[in-house]
């Protein structure tokens, strides 16, 4: 049974049909997030890097539990508090990748260091100062990374100087900061469409990486983790020699963005594993319409694609998606009737959502929820 159930319903309970799972839902094919997670850790480890999945993805325990059984480090979060949300489900080794700036987040992040393994980025002075000063008020450890800007374009250090002196800051921390590495993800290389094009970002990303590594080895500083990449990438980072750790979220559930990119030829096919799951509440003979919109679907990165022969998305609005016949020979489509749709994006598709129903091929095994959604400070 899940754990503390927020308050909206969940749309299934174990054991019931796919057609009885009321609508809108969030489901996950249990068949293909399996092979997902299997071949994408397979693949890492075989590289001889350690896996830690980004739950930023899927928010979900019971989703973190199954990366960690198959083999993962640990897990990343973007969120302080989606870490405190995953600590509290039992989850012991945890890198937030992001800054954090105010006493009051980095006396939170003291706090929870003193109950799991928790690592954290920085760019800048003064978030060591508020980390240093916290972790000493508290008598806990916390692990730092310097995060380093390898193409992004948005946070990180800009140079090897940058990080040096940062690093020194840390130092200075000593024993309640604890220097661990560098954070070095390249984000706008995931959805670079071709082979090339995302060999060529990470090659830079690794240049730019390197670099900083040896101008703190040159001053005796060792960086023991070197983490980053993501759905797009992680095979690159792994095979770079460089990195010790890869982060992909998306994998798991994947999406009609990532699905977009050209394969690289000897990595897993990653297969949908997430859907929607919508009532057809309208029927004219120009549209059908159904009982999920922008609430139940994430945008950003396209419309969602519907899952029926001869149908497509024409638009969201708040709570309703019109679908139109794109073909004479559209499968037929009655008021009450269900259907799926892929999500463009996984990760704020997922955050719009309370519960995951996890399917079995046509049966609920599990009804999971979401139990980081909205854990946004
Ligand atoms: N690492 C960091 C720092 C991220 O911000 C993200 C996603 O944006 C990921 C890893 C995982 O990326 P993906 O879900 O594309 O695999
Ligand atoms: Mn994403």
């Amino acid at each position: 049974m899940p754990s503390n159930p927020p308050s909206p319903p969940a749309p299934a309970t174990p054991g019931a049909a796919l057609a009885d799972v009321d609508t809108p839902a969030l489901l996950i094919d249990l068949d293909a997030f399996e092979a997902n997670l299997a071949q994408v850790h397979a693949q890492a480890h075989a590289a001889g890097v350690r896996v830690r999945p980004h739950a930023k993805a899927h928010k979900s325990p019971d989703i973190a539990r199954r990366q960690l059984a198959a083999g993962a480090q640990g897990i990343c979060c973007q969120k302080l508090g989606e870490a405190e949300v995953f600590a509290g489900a039992g989850i012991d080794d945890i890198l937030v990748t992001n800054e954090i700036v105010g006493t009051s987040k980095a006396r939170r992040a003291a706090q929870l260091a003193s109950r799991i393994r928790l690592a954290l980025c920085v760019d800048h002075a003064l978030q060591v100062r508020q980390l240093g000063e916290a972790a000493q008020a508290e008598d806990s450890r916390l692990n730092v990374l310097i995060e380093v800007d390898v193409g992004q374009g948005r946070c990180g250090v800009e140079s090897p100087e940058q990080a040096l002196a940062l690093a020194r800051d840390i130092a200075s921390f000593a024993p309640a900061l604890r220097f661990a590495g560098l954070h070095a993800y390249h984000g706008g290389a995931q959805h670079l469409r071709t082979p090339a094009e995302r060999a060529a970002a990470i090659a830079a990303a690794c240049q730019r990486t390197r670099a900083v590594v040896a101008l703190l080895a040159a001053h005796g500083i060792a960086c023991e983790t070197v983490t980053g990449a993501g759905t797009g990438t992680y095979g690159l980072e792994a095979a770079s020699g460089l990195y010790t750790e890869v982060q992909p979220g998306s994998y798991v559930l994947m999406d009609t963005d990532y699905a977009a990119n050209q394969p690289e030829p000897h990595w897993p096919v990653l297969r949908h594993a997430l859907s929607g799951w919508c009532s057809v509440i309208s029927r004219r003979a120009s549209h059908a319409v159904l009982d999920g919109g922008l609430k139940a679907f994430a945008t950003d990165h396209g419309l969602p694609r519907v899952l029926l022969e001869g149908w497509r998305v024409d638009g969201l609005s708040d709570e309703h998606t019109v679908i139109v016949p794109t073909t004479a020979g559209a499968a037929p489509l009655a008021v009450g009737d269900k259907l799926r749709l892929l999500p463009g994006h996984c990760d704020p598709t997922v955050n719009l959502h309370d519960w995951l129903v996890a399917l079995r091929g046509e049966q609920v095994e599990a009804v999971w929820p979401v139990a980081a959604r909205g854990a946004l400070f």
